[in-house]
């Protein structure tokens, strides 16, 4: 017979940092020209929204995709912007070699971006900008150690290059309700705090892993559309922890969905208490599951339970080469 002694049983979930950033975004063309050819990440998948076949799902990333360096987007050509606000994760930051904003500067103008002008946070310099659909994206230079390695591209050296995430900023009403979630179950712990903003990060701590929670009144209730984040997900090792944080999520009363089969990682979602959309996101099997590494993200991947369909989906989906 079973039997269960509660007190034997972890009450933390295993999180390892963030996994993957999603976000809606409008003319699919314009997103990979973006995100490709102007930042220099590489394109590691092209696959349709599973819930809607007839739309892409384009994910970004180094060299393979690492957890950590994963940025996704349903792009809808012709979609309504949406405006970036409180209940959002507001803004995704990447990381990005010391020295480097002055190229970023220039580069991100040529490509008729307008960055703002970097700014201090908790000792780091951050430049601001947006993307083509308005998301709002930060680069970020920390003194912490990254050895994370970008992705090569014939204009932007190994010295500039994008290396992951850094940290990704939650924009909250009143920030003790998501900080009792992040702190809790989640395991995360406060480091650096300035007015209106406090970070946070969980084990294994450094650029990757950082979630900060802003409580900015200027800002207005963020409306889903074009250049806003639908969802960020958390790193768990693998489906055994992923179902014990299944478990514990629940056993507080979080409503968290089954577990879903995303071919890449396997995902569980759950709202936190501020509004935003979390999931947490399995490191197994990866995106060489159904292409190898040196052709990642050139040929239209489906599901399984979609590849029947595949003359009809391909013939509706628009190209991605100009
Ligand atoms: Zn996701």
């Amino acid at each position: 017979m079973l039997s269960v002694n509660p007190s034997a049983l972890s009450s933390t979930l295993t999180l390892t940092g963030l996994h993957h950033v999603t976000a809606i975004a409008g003319d699919p063309r314009r997103n990979v020209d973006f995100y490709t050819r102007v930042l220099g990440l590489r394109l590691i998948k092209r696959s349709v929204n599973f819930d809607d076949p007839s739309t892409y799902h384009l994910y970004y990333g180094d060299s393979v995709g690492t957890p950590g360096s994963v940025l996704t987007f349903f792009p809808w050509a012709g979609i309504r912007r949406g405006r970036p606000g409180h209940g959002q994760a507001y803004a995704t930051a990447f990381s990005v070699p010391a020295g480097s904003l002055p190229f970023w500067t220039t580069r991100l103008l040529a490509h008729g971006v307008a960055p703002a002008t970097p700014i201090d946070r908790f000792g780091d310099k951050v430049l601001g900008f947006t993307d083509p659909d308005g998301l709002v994206l930060e680069l970020v230079t920390t003194s912490e150690p990254d050895t994370r390695t970008a992705h090569a591209h014939p204009e932007i050296s190994a010295a500039h290059g994008i290396r992951g995430f850094h940290s990704v900023t939650l924009a909250v009403t009143s920030a003790a309700p998501t900080a009792a979630l992040l702190t809790g179950p989640m395991g995360y712990r406060a480091t650096q705090s300035s007015p209106g903003r406090t970070r946070y990060t969980v084990a294994a701590a450094g650029p990757g892993s950082y979630i900060d929670l802003l409580v900015d009144s200027a800002l207005l209730r963020g409306l889903a559309g074009a250049g806003t984040v639908h969802h960020l997900a958390f790193r768990t090792p693998n489906d055994t922890t992923q179902s014990e944080a299944r478990r514990i999520l629940s056993g507080l009363g979080h409503h968290v969905s089954p577990v879903m089969d995303r071919n890449y990682f396997h995902s569980i979602y759950y709202r936190e208490p501020k509004g935003v959309l979390f999931e947490i996101a399995t490191d197994n099997p990866g995106f060489t599951v159904d292409e190898p590494l040196a052709t990642l993200g050139t040929a239209l991947k489906l599901p399984a339970h979609y590849e029947s369909q595949r003359a009809k989906i391909e013939a509706h989906l628009p190209s991605l080469t100009p």
